[in-house]
């Protein structure tokens, strides 16, 4: 339940200082948002990719979360001698919290503060009473146009197929998203992203090893004045 769970009154008294220790005497904040990031597997993948870019893990269960913080303590110390894990080395860019990515992301984040946000193989939720606890619908996706900064992308992958027409039908109504398909991604520079988004985390080389299939649908965050 979420009694036991502390969050920020407001993203202003959102500790980061300890998440990024090297990062501490910047106003850096993180730029990318993985929702249920799981065992952090896209957390990892990001790290290398985007050196400089603050990548935050957003996960609710305890145990899970845990093992994510442990896992890039590993890496930090693996990575650099001693004095240089002050400075920013690798893996310092990446941290988890234990989190209601549902209930609080407002309390994290500031308005336009990401540019990537992910949403991959979230819980599937299929009987369609359960349909409100998914993480993708209508109240939420507000929420996530006001974190997501205007030309920011929401990538969503899934292996099953009524989640995928869900989540992309939700997405296609909303006004402030618009598709944006996976070729024009990839020619805008953002290929090793979706190959992360499909191959590193945990859910997808599960679903690899099972033979199967993966569906992906990203979107773009439009600009308020289209409206
Ligand atoms: N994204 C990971 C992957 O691809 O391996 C994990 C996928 S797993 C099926 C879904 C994850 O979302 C679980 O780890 C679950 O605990 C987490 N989750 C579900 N609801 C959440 C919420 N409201 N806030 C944060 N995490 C949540």
């Amino acid at each position: 339940s979420d009694h036991s769970l502390e969050y920020p009154s407001e993203p202003k008294s959102f500790d980061l200082s300890k998440l990024y220790p090297a990062y501490q005497d910047t106003d850096q904040r993180p730029e990318f948002a993985d929702i249920g990031c799981g065992f952090g597997g896209l957390l990892i993948a990001l790290a290398t990719l985007f050196p400089d870019t603050l990548i935050l893990g957003m996960e609710i269960r305890v145990q899970v979360t845990k093992y994510v913080q442990d896992r890039i303590t590993a890496l930090r110390f693996a990575e650099c001698s001693t004095e240089e894990l002050t400075r920013k080395g690798p893996y310092q860019n990446v941290a988890v919290i234990r989190a209601n990515a549902m209930k609080f992301l407002p309390n994290y984040m500031q308005k336009g503060q990401l540019s990537k946000i992910f949403f991959l193989f979230p819980d599937p939720h299929f009987k369609a009473r359960k349909h409100k606890a998914r993480i993708i619908s209508p109240t939420l996706l507000a929420e996530y146009a006001y974190v997501l900064r205007p030309g920011g992308i929401v990538y969503t992958i899934t292996d099953v197929k009524d989640l995928h027409k869900w989540m992309n039908a939700h997405l296609c109504a909303f006004p402030l998203f618009e598709v944006v398909e996976e070729d024009e991604l990839r020619n805008q520079g953002h290929g090793p992203v979706l190959d992360a988004v499909r191959t590193a985390t945990e859910e997808g080389k599960k679903v690899e090893r099972n033979n199967g299939e993966k569906w992906l649908a990203c979107f773009r965050r439009t600009d308020n004045k289209r409206l």
